[in-house]
């Protein structure tokens, strides 16, 4: 155990944590060595806390949501890794406006307000990310995304407390927040605009997304979902597929052979499978098409 890490047992004192936890157990591509600290704080002021310790130990430190888009390398991850818990997994409805903590599950909450007549987040009822995670990315699917309904955000930054930010403040873009190059600010609460519509509608909504995402995707694998940027002109699966590379194989690592644009763990992959996977993809790509395959996922952690 490290100076800091038995620190963390008597300073973090009454708060859920965890040392040396694997990030295997935390992503769903079911990759990744331990992070030192996992913290998992209930209340605004339990993540002013665990920053507080962050600071005082100069530990680096990041976000988990549902894992659903990070790589972690086999490793881990050095210092500390923030899963937000109890109050931030609430959410509430007024009229068509939602407040929703930013650890709830997108999906969750998409058919749940889609069960009550509410439509704008039908298109989000199979992204298996958090609420947080979702303004990141400004996540999408099926022609919608964050985005689209999204009026305004709630962020702590260390030492500086709660802060609300109005959508044009977001920098949201496809696949891109502000919060992605503004490392030090936490997404706690996110409000979003729905609109009033038979539930009978918006229920078909989600049964038909769920329908096609099933018939397309290998879901009943772990993956992090698509793993390249969408390149101008071009769709990913298709290319890697035209590429005849549907099923190639390196160590654990697939090339799913439902979906060519997601990278699925066989078993036991590592993540230095799934990255040499990613280069092979890359190289033969730029090879045949002459396009560059930018990875969306992130990855992160130690070789
Ligand atoms: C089967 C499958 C299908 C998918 N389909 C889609 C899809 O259709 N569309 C799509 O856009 N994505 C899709 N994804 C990818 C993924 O679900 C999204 O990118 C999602 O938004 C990630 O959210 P998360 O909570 O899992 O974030 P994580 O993967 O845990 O983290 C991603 C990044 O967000 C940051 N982050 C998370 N929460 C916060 C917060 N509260 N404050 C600050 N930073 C935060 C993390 O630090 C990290 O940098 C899919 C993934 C899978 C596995």
């Amino acid at each position: 155990m490290t100076d800091w890490q038995e620190k963390a047992l008597r300073d973090l004192e009454g708060l859920s944590f965890s040392l040396n936890k694997p990030m295997a157990e935390l992503t769903t591509f079911k990759i990744g060595g331990p992070i030192d600290l996992l913290a998992e704080p209930a209340t605004v002021s339990e993540l002013e806390r665990v920053l507080d310790f962050c600071a005082a130990h100069k530990l680096p430190w990041m976000i988990i949501g549902a894992g659903s888009n990070l790589l972690v390398r086999d490793k881990g991850i050095r210092g500390a890794g923030i899963k937000l818990a109890g109050e931030f997994t609430e959410w509430a409805v007024n009229g068509t406006t939602v407040e929703a903590g930013a650890g709830v599950l997108l999906a969750d909450l998409a058919k749940a307000v889609s069960e009550r007549g509410l439509s704008g987040l039908e298109f989000a009822c199979g992204i298996p990310g958090t609420v947080g995670g979702g303004v990141y990315m400004n996540a999408g699917a099926y022609g919608g995304e964050i985005a689209d309904v999204v009026v305004k955000v709630q962020a702590v930054k260390e030492a500086r407390g709660a802060v609300w930010f109005a959508k044009d403040e977001l920098g949201l873009g496809y696949r891109l927040s502000r919060f992605q190059t503004e490392s030090d600010l936490v997404i706690t609460k996110v409000g979003f605009n729905l609109r009033p519509e038979s539930a009978e509608l918006t229920r078909a909504r989600v049964d038909e997304f769920t329908r096609a995402r099933a018939g397309k995707q290998p879901l009943e694998m772990p993956s992090a979902g698509s793993v390249f940027r969408r390149p101008e002109g071009y769709y990913v699966g298709p290319l890697i597929e035209a590429a005849g590379l549907k099923g190639f194989t390196i160590g654990g690592a697939q090339v799913s052979t439902k979906h060519a644009g997601f990278i699925v763990n066989t078993g036991g992959a590592t993540a230095r499978d799934v990255l040499s996977l990613i280069a092979h993809i890359q190289k033969v790509i730029k090879e045949r098409n002459g396009v560059d395959l930018i990875p969306e996922i992130k990855v992160l952690g130690e070789e």
